[in-house]
């Protein structure tokens, strides 16, 4: 568990390569539900000329198209500041190209497999067909998120191998591969979920918040919970 008394360190990762579809929203809104809780924030944005710091606490990285996936992958890997961060505990929260690229391999825009971070247990590479559109899924129950929803638009699906766990059971739309959606590890956390995915499934922001600063004080609902009470409506009518 983080220490309250400093700064919540929130990472996100290559807004040059890896920021498609908003998700940016994701680091706005850790920040903004810590800092209704009081617990202060720090947000870094690192580039990918930059070096990644390896004392962060959330590490944030989102989505991309596949050449800047690719160059992102080679960055991260010759850097190896964020797997090193990862072998010290911090959470990861990563958003397709970013989930696909912190496995241990995904495929290039001929299917190529290119290796990856390697800090979760999967695999990617593309499939026959783009999946595009709206996704609702079932979170594990052991995490304690319920039904979210999102925003797909990727070509790779994944694998996960025996140290990962599903993050969710596809209700509408293909993840993964039809049947499961995301994965986690500890406190690395894949999804194929754009939206962003945080504005729009609170409870997952508060996951992410609980995994590094143990239990938070409840908030009352507000726009987020009516956005995603709105957008789970409009995918399953
Ligand atoms: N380029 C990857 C794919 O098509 C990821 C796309 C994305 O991040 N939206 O699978």
């Amino acid at each position: 568990m983080t220490d309250t008394s400093s700064a919540l360190r929130i990472v996100w990762i290559y807004p040059d390569l890896l920021s498609t579809y908003g998700d940016q929203g994701n680091a706005l809104i850790l920040k903004r539900r810590a800092e209704l809780r009081g617990i202060p924030t720090e947000v870094v944005h690192v580039h990918s000329s930059d070096p990644v710091p390896e004392h962060g606490d959330v590490y944030l990285l989102g989505g991309g198209e596949d050449r800047p996936q690719i160059l992102a992958a080679e960055r991260l890997r010759a850097d190896g500041g964020l797997a090193r961060a990862a072998h010290n505990g911090a959470c990861v929260f990563a958003v397709c190209a970013g989930y696909q690229i912190i496995g241990e391999s995904y495929g290039d825009d001929e299917s190529n497999p290119l290796p990856g971070v390697g800090i979760l247990d999967i695999r990617s590479n593309r499939g026959e067909t783009r999946a595009v559109g709206e996704i609702v899924a079932d979170v594990d129950p052991a995490l304690g998120v319920g039904r979210i929803t999102g925003f797909e638009n990727h070509r790779g699906r994944t694998v996960l191998g025996p140290s990962a766990r599903p993050l969710s059971t596809v209700v509408r739309g293909i993840g993964n591969d039809d049947r499961i959606e995301g994965a986690y590890q500890g406190q690395i956390l894949g999804t194929y979920l754009h939206g962003p995915a945080l504005p729009r499934n609170p409870e997952l922001a508060d996951l992410l918040l609980r995994w590094r600063v143990g239990q938070l004080s409840p908030l009352p609902p507000a726009w987020g919970e009516r956005l995603h009470d709105e957008r789970l409506a409009a995918a399953l009518h």
